[in-house]
């Protein structure tokens, strides 16, 4: 597949990219210690749940049901991680789930692995929203703020990371720790369509990798995602660890998320390619989930 002139990396636009990357190397001009690196831990991890779960499972898929309140929380937690707004990643999703791995998909890795991870952002061509999407959101003027100012959360985030712990914290708690999340995000769609096994029949390349679902709250299930993308779970059993479902869950028992949707038992057995386990197991003994409903 080739790429149009608006597909080209616009190497304008791609300076802050760059400069967040540059950012990371004023570590080695600083003290780094222990907490500054608790810090960079914690940070990658709460705004990769705020992308997985926040940005991915409910705003792109709507996995489950949130009230106002907690919409607005998952949007800014997601927006920390300074991936521009829940709607505009939302958006661009939904298209790579109705046209995976033609020509019209976002970022298939068929157009080249690099494409697939940072080149579809770096272009011209995907840096409008198409409000029509996600035409379910646009009537939150929350949420519209955020994606007319997605850099207030992040710069208030840095911000306080050179409040409390100074530059060595700015440098790793923040900057390191934001591009770090930036790569892990961008396995997805590059790595998860290339590297690891397949379960499911599915017309795209996506894989499920135990090793990109450590590093992505539970992402790496991507085979089993684009088999059932309305379920919140993409770690269908109990050994494909899902941090970021683990948190749904938790939303749930406090009353803060409801309707979480998991694969109907029909569903986990159907189109099955290969034996989920170490251990051979009967698609017929497949678990049931315990909670389920049906696919929209
Ligand atoms: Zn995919
Ligand atoms: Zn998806």
């Amino acid at each position: 597949m080739s790429h149009r002139d608006d597909e080209r990396i616009d190497l304008k636009g791609a300076i802050p990219f760059a400069l967040m990357h540059l950012a990371c190397l004023g570590a080695f001009f600083v003290d780094v210690n222990p907490v500054d690196w608790l810090v960079c831990l914690a940070l990658y991890y709460a705004r990769m749940v705020g992308i997985t779960a926040g940005y991915h499972r409910y705003f792109s898929h709507r996995t489950y049901k949130v009230g106002r309140g907690t919409q607005l929380f998952l949007a800014a937690l997601g927006g920390a991680a300074a991936q521009k707004g829940a709607l505009w990643w939302a958006a661009h999703h939904r298209v790579h789930h109705k046209f995976s791995d033609t020509a019209h998909d976002v970022h298939s890795p068929k157009r080249g692995f690099w494409w697939s991870h940072l080149g579809w952002i770096l272009c011209k061509r995907y840096v409008s929203t198409d409000w029509d999407k996600v035409k379910e959101f646009t009537r939150y003027p929350e949420l519209m703020w955020l994606e007319r100012h997605y850099l207030v959360v992040p710069t208030l985030l840095a911000i306080g990371c050179f409040l409390v712990g100074g530059w060595s914290m700015l440098f790793v708690g923040f900057f390191l720790s934001t591009v770090l999340c930036y790569h892990g995000t961008f396995t997805i769609n590059s790595l998860a369509h290339v590297w690891g096994r397949r379960r499911y029949e599915t017309t795209d390349t996506s894989r499920n990798n135990f090793i990109l679902a450590l590093v992505t709250c539970g992402e790496g299930w991507h085979n089993n995602h684009h088999h059932y993308p309305s379920a919140a779970n993409q770690g269908f059993f109990w050994w494909e660890l899902d941090i970021s479902y683990a948190v749904i869950r938790a939303l749930g028992v406090l009353g803060l998320a409801w309707d979480i949707r998991t694969p109907t038992p029909r569903a986990l057995r159907h189109r099955l390619i290969q034996k989920p386990a170490r251990r051979r197991v009967r698609a017929s003994r497949l678990p049931v989930p315990a909670v389920g409903r049906d696919a929209v």
